[in-house]
Formats: structure tokens, sequence, C-alpha cells
């Protein structure tokens, strides 16, 4: 697998269907895999986290999630085939999922939105299984019982809902625990699927600019927006 290095953290130059590939390769590996799915925020992140940095690199997939990461890989030089969000990267998956019996688990979220989330993958996907739901608030005193639960669940994915970077250091730290083939940050992949949160409609997502439809439409996310510029400059300088 290919992969290029931006701001110090190795992505994969894959497209979406070799993303694919690559996990259920790990699903019938059994490998314990971890898939973090990188946009220009997390790449930013990265570069004053230390903890996250390491996870990125020890990762099995980091995908280019992001407009920003491909521009990215481009201006410095190197080829990157087209942007794996991590949203149709868990849609891609999970409509393939009933074909070779893998089975899912969803973790993360607020209350009741893993279980509408569950709802609308099994009306999208029919045969479908998803062997549990568990909300992302909880206290590190309930923390066992959560990782009993999803290991007597026996899913073959299991997605991580709890925003960058609390789902990639939570999964680093319980991962053998686990013993999950793969597992992925997905941040607001339920929120979205539930309707809880909107995507940028296609014409935005084409135009590059969903991280602007994200900003505007949670206010609270306003600042975050700035992460894009500075990420551009940072790239930029980083340059050789
Ligand atoms: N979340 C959670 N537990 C927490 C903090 C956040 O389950 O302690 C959930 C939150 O409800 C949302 C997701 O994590 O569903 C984070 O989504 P966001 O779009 O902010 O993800 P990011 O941009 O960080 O990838």
């Amino acid at each position: 697998m290919h992969t290029v290095q931006i701001l110090g953290v190795n992505i994969a130059s894959v497209t979406m269907k070799e993303a694919v590939s690559i996990v259920e390769k790990h699903i019938e590996n059994k490998s314990g895999a971890l898939v973090a799915t990188a946009n220009a925020e997390m790449l930013m992140r990265a570069t004053h986290d230390k903890e996250l940095a390491r996870i990125l690199n020890q990762a099995a997939l980091v995908v280019p999630d992001g407009a920003g990461t491909v521009w990215a890989a481009h201006h410095l030089g190197h080829a990157m085939p087209e942007r794996v969000a991590g949203y149709d990267l868990v849609q891609e998956l999970m409509r393939e999922a009933p074909k070779h019996d893998h089975k899912l688990f969803f973790f993360g979220s607020a209350p009741g939105v893993a279980e509408k989330a569950k709802k609308k993958a099994e009306k999208l996907y029919p045969g479908i299984d998803i062997v549990g739901v568990r909300n992302g608030f909880f206290s590190s005193s309930d923390e066992k019982e959560i990782i009993q639960m999803i290991k007597e669940a026996r899913p073959d994915i299991l997605l991580v809902a709890l925003g960058v970077p609390k789902q990639e250091k939570w999964l680093a730290r319980n991962l053998k625990d686990l013993n999950v083939p793969v597992s992925i940050g997905v941040g607001g992949t339920l929120d979205v699927m539930a309707g809880v949160m909107k995507r940028a409609p296609l014409w935005m997502q084409r135009a590059k600019l969903e991280w602007l439809f994200r900003g505007l439409m949670q206010p609270t996310r306003a600042k975050r927006l700035l992460a894009l510029p500075r990420f551009v400059m940072k790239v930029h300088r980083s340059r050789t």
C-alpha cells in the first residue's frame, strides 16, 4: 500500500474501492486493525498531539477523508487518487457486509442515535446484522462493561463515534482487549445516518466545500473552520 506523509502522518494513497478491499482483508485475517479517517482538522491536531500522531502512524489504515487531505498530497507532489470520506467508506462496508456475513457494532454518539442509525442501516442494507449499539457518553467506571458488551457481541467491524481524538485514543487503548477484527473511528457518521446531522449537499461535496457546510450548520464549530487555512499554510511551509 502506497502512503503519503502529510505533516508527519502517513496517509494511504488509495481509491474507495481499494480501501474497502484492504478493510475486508483485515476482517478475514482478524488482525485487530485500527482504521482512521484523516481530514485537515485531524492532521492539524496531530501536529501538537503526539499521542494521536503515534496512533495514526501505527494504524492499519488511514484514509484521506476530506478535500484538504487530497489537496495536501497533491501540493506536496504526490499522487492521491481520490477522497475516501469516512461516512462513504462505512456505507460501502455496510453494503458489502451481508454478502460476507460481516457483523457490525455501533458505539458512540448521544443516547438514541446509534439505535436510529441501526434502523436506517437495516432499511438501506437488507440482511445487515448489527449485533449491538451503545451510546458514547460514559464514565471510566462504565468502560469495563462496554468492552465486555462489545466482546460478547463479537462484531467483525466496530464503528466508534466519540469524536477526534477521543475515539482514536479509546480504540488504541482497548484494541487488544476488544479483539475485534476491524475498528474504525467514524466521528459524526452515526449522527448523519440517524438524521441528527445533515451532510453537505452533493454539489457542495463536489465543489470541495463540505468543511464550510459543517462549519455553517454547527456554529459552535465555526472556530474549527480556522483549522483549514492553518492547515494549508502549514502544508505549504512543510514543502521542501
Ligand atoms: N461523542 C460521544 N461521546 C463523547 C463526545 C462525543 O459519543 O464523549 C459523539 C458525539 O455525540 C458525535 C461524535 O461523537 O456523535 C462526534 O462527532 P463530530 O462530528 O464532532 O466528530 P469529529 O468532527 O470530531 O470527527
